[in-house]
């Protein structure tokens, strides 16, 4: 016991007696308050650290940024998408000119008296893989503003499990390094719009949170609002500090599949999506190309509350890919995939060289196994593999892909296997 009362805190210095609790180390001990002050220290740090923004860290601040608008006119920025998407000239032209009057609206001066010019946020009509993401991503790109791609899918209703719709806007600041600023005159992409259409016709029999709750709460916002954003998204939660942002300037670009629409579409210019009264050809050309004819009625018809409709005033459509559309996107865009196998091999200090039937046998397989424009990348990386593999570091300067390679090399790969019947 005599011993015992020597002992000391090896932080605070204070004795046994002083203390309640004093927990022995290897060469030290530390008492009860010394843990506590510790483990304040220990979350403040993490907390940062985590990007958890408790009441009394504070918030992220930026002060200069990368981000000047530049104002292009509408055929430069349709001159500039097409050097990335091919085809969809109608929505290219629609996005030209929608993008264009918003930021013409952003730059005016406002006066009193004046006209004012509404918001003209922008909802995209098209299948999976077709450029819809693409075209939002140029565009920012262009006009070097922030941008955010986010998925409708992830919010639901306050209350629920899953995210307030103002974490979008996390995302935004997030990727001009929360200047908001810049953020408040940023593109959002808001993909899968269609996964929060209004399930069936009668929402009040049960909780519809991630559909009409959802799109209830997009509303403010993409008319204009100040927005109480979480600085790291997720759920808001009452001590937490928020950034806020005004979202009037800030351009939203919607986009989504609307599988089945075309019956709605069908069935609104009265004709019938399946029986044509002419041949097969015709027929499936008028199937494919009925969304030309969409317009914000077949959304409501799909599930979407037509006061989101009156906040999406531009409805544009994309066309499928077809096989012509699909070999041009091999080869074709700016930073098409084989100018980037080439450019790979070239680090290399190799020649990659394809025979043009090749190219035809990589669309044929992406048509076949419904893959789709993204399936195209899979198929060369399948085919080019064991090169990839093989060739760095062997002395080989050129490498010639023929139709039997890229036969052999995609039918012993696991893509092989996965075809939709
Ligand atoms: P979604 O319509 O589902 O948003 P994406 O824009 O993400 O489709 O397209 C997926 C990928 O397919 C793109 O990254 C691009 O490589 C390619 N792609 C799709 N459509 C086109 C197109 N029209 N022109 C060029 N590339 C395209």
């Amino acid at each position: 016991m005599a011993k015992q009362s020597h002992l000391r805190c090896s932080f605070c210095g204070r004795g046994r007696d002083e203390v309640k609790i004093l927990i022995a180390g290897q060469e030290g001990h530390i008492c009860e308050n010394c843990v506590e002050h510790a483990q304040d220290i220990i979350s403040q740090e993490l907390g940062l650290k985590q990007g958890r923004f408790e009441a009394n860290t504070p918030l992220p601040k930026t002060t200069t940024s990368n981000f000047k608008l530049s104002i292009k006119k509408p055929k430069e920025i349709k001159a500039f998408l097409d050097e990335y998407v091919i085809g969809q000239d109608d929505a290219k032209k629609i996005l030209s000119v929608a993008v264009y009057n918003h930021f013409k609206r952003v730059s005016q001066k406002q006066q009193i008296d004046e006209v004012e010019i509404e918001k003209s946020n922008i909802i995209m009509v098209g299948e999976t893989g077709t450029g819809k993401t693409l075209l939002a991503k140029s565009i920012a790109r262009l006009l070097n503003v922030p941008f955010a791609i986010v998925d409708a899918t992830v919010f639901t209703e306050a209350g629920y499990v899953g995210e307030d719709v103002e974490s979008m806007l996390t995302r935004l600041l997030q990727n001009c390094n929360y200047d908001v600023t810049a953020a408040q005159r940023g593109i959002v992409y808001v993909d899968e719009i269609d996964k929060i259409a209004r399930k069936g016709d009668n929402p009040s029999i049960t909780r519809d949170v991630s559909g009409e709750g959802v799109q209830q709460g997009l509303l403010k916002m993409l008319e204009g609002t100040e927005v109480l954003v979480p600085p790291q998204g997720g759920r808001k939660h009452p001590d937490q500090k928020m950034i806020k942002v005004d979202t009037r300037n800030i351009l939203f670009i919607c986009g989504g599949a609307f599988d089945g629409i075309d019956k709605v579409i069908a069935r609104r210019v009265n004709t019938n999506a399946i029986g044509f009264n002419v041949n097969k050809e015709s027929q499936d050309y008028q199937r494919n190309n009925l969304l030309q004819f969409i317009n914000a009625q077949d959304l409501k018809g799909f599930g979407l509350i037509p006061e989101l409709l009156g906040r999406l005033p531009i409805v544009t459509y994309l066309n499928p890919l077809d096989r012509e559309t699909l070999r041009s996107i091999l080869i074709k865009p700016k930073n098409s995939l084989m100018k980037q196998y080439n450019k790979l091999f070239e680090l290399e200090g190799i020649s990659l060289k394809f025979d043009e039937s090749v190219y035809d046998f990589m669309v044929e397989k992406a048509l076949e196994y419904k893959l789709g424009a993204r399936g195209l990348r899979s198929i060369c990386e399948n085919i080019l593999n064991d090169a990839m593999f093989e060739l760095p570091g062997s002395g080989k300067k050129e490498l010639h892909i023929t139709l039997e390679y890229a036969e052999s090399m995609f039918n012993k790969s696991k893509l092989s296997l996965l075809k939709v019947a």
